[in-house]
């Protein structure tokens, strides 16, 4: 099999010990790259004076990472200026939140040419390109510019908006049709893949096959979906024990027999977490029955709604909602969602939510909690099965909330076991292995003469 290269904005650098700090994104693609000895390319983490930045290079358990540092300037205009105040809000759905700056878009641009020609001098002609996330879409584009043919393939993990959204975005064409000169795209969910194709589709007059093979110029660019699971008997074995993990055991006898709801979030206003405990309060209205015997606990956002409930509704032996904002082990989160009634999972809009199929994945299933799920979730795609609601719908939530709490075993039982199943047909192990089968299948050679309409919009691209 070819050499995986793998680039993504942050690159998981074993320290000394072999161990990383890394976030969803990171582990996912660690995961793969243990399992195939391949290159990870991306930034070092570290922002430099233009004109110091270093390239660096280390070999660890058969894999190579090779990171690069970027200049100050370029870095605020690529990172936290377009791909975050621009990109983020906007594949989020959140227009309301954009700031554009086309001076900001030219050094996202640039900065992709300069990842473009640190990765090309350590590319080999066989190599299979595998490029994540948003900071990265023109990618591919710079690559092709340097003349660089192999097979590149694109996943984007977060989601994918409709073109009416995508076309806000002033001069879209640059980031967005750039996507063309990928290989392969890679989506969560089809309908992520679907406004790909409207946008190629509709905005581009692009021509295509069954909207999934599109022919842009001289090549073809193919559209995918591979939604991001989790190790599913790896999370339910290390929430089995958790009986040994001392943290839990202390929240558990803490709750003194109440019953105790779970949520698990970065702190990113696309998670919801404001209108969720908004929801949480409005349930302690309207069903007060519940008031003294649930405890909220959510992980990693502090919010003002909390100090309201807690003042109006707690007593001295019982606080509503607690939060703790603290990372913590994979065997304590697996350990307290396990010890949970319930998980409230309400993300505004996710490409996956990980924290959804990893609460499935630690229940015991002779008694399990029940999944409260965001329908703008992708994984709600794979778990119909939980209490699907919509987050911007308090009174919906908070019925959602009396429903989990009340929920015979039985019902439990099935709706658990349905998820677990088909989660664990999609485990993660398999993930990168079909994305990089799918890439590098042969296509057929015969590319048809590109439509006048859509020529001459890729021309004016440029
Ligand atoms: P996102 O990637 O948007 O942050 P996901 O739910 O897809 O959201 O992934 C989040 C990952 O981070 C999950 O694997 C989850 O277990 C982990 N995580 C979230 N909060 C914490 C925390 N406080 N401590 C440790 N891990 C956390």
């Amino acid at each position: 099999m070819a050499r995986v290269v793998v680039v993504s904005n942050r690159v998981a650098v074993p320290n000394r010990d072999g161990a990383t700090r890394a976030g969803g994104l990171e582990v996912v693609l660690r995961s793969f790259l243990k399992r195939n000895q391949g290159v990870w390319f991306g930034w070092s983490g570290r922002t430099v004076a233009k004109g110091e930045e270093q390239v660096r290079e280390l070999k660890h358990s058969g894999v190579t990472y090779i990171t690069t540092d970027i200049s100050r300037g370029d870095f605020q205009e690529y990172y936290n200026g377009f791909a975050n105040r621009m990109l983020w809000p906007i594949l989020h759905y959140r227009l309301d939140l954009v700031e554009f700056s086309s001076r900001e878009m030219a050094g996202y641009l640039r900065g992709n040419e300069m990842f473009a020609d640190r990765l090309q001098a350590f590319l080999e002609p066989d190599d299979v390109i595998w490029v994540h996330d948003y900071h990265l879409l023109p990618l591919a584009k710079a690559l092709r510019e340097r003349g660089v043919e192999n097979k590149i393939g694109f996943f984007l993990h977060i989601p994918f908006p409709p073109p009416d959204l995508l076309t806000a975005l002033p001069k879209h064409e640059r980031t967005i049709l750039s996507l063309c000169h990928y290989d392969l795209v890679g989506f969560q969910t089809d309908n992520d893949a679907n406004n790909l194709a409207d946008y190629l589709t509709d905005e581009c007059r692009m021509p295509s096959r069954d909207r999934r093979t599109f022919i842009a110029g001289t090549r073809m660019m193919r559209i995918g979906v591979f939604p991001v699971g989790v190790e599913m008997a790896e999370f339910e074995r290390l929430a089995r024990r958790m009986a040994k993990v001392t943290a839990v055991r202390e929240v558990v006898r803490s709750l003194a027999d109440r019953s105790m709801i779970i949520g698990v979030d970065r702190l990113d206003y696309s998670k919801g977490i404001g209108t969720r405990m908004r929801a949480f309060e409005q349930f302690l209205t309207s069903y007060p029955r519940w008031r003294g015997s649930v405890t909220y606990l959510q992980i990693r956002r502090i919010d003002e709604t909390v100090g309201r409930v807690n003042g109006h509704y707690g007593e001295a032996a019982w606080t509503p909602i607690r939060y703790v904002n603290r990372p913590y082990g994979r065997s304590t989160l697996a350990g307290l969602f396990r010890s949970s009634r319930a998980a409230l999972v309400t993300p505004l809009r996710d490409g996956m939510n990980l924290v959804a199929k990893e609460y499935v994945a630690a229940q015991d299933p002779e008694d399990p909690g029940v999944l409260i799920l965001s329908r703008f979730a992708g994984a709600a795609v794979e778990c119909q099965a939980a209490l699907l609601v919509n987050p911007y719908d308090q009174e919906a939530m908070a019925a959602a909330i009396d429903q989990a709490l009340s929920m015979p075993l039985d019902e439990r039982k099935a709706r658990h076991s349905t998820m677990f199943k088909i989660l664990s047909e999609n485990d993660i192990k398999d993930w990168g292995t079909r994305f990089i089968a799918a890439l590098t299948r042969p296509v057929p050679v015969a590319v048809p003469r590109l439509a006048a309409s859509a020529s001459s919009y890729l021309a004016a691209a440029e």
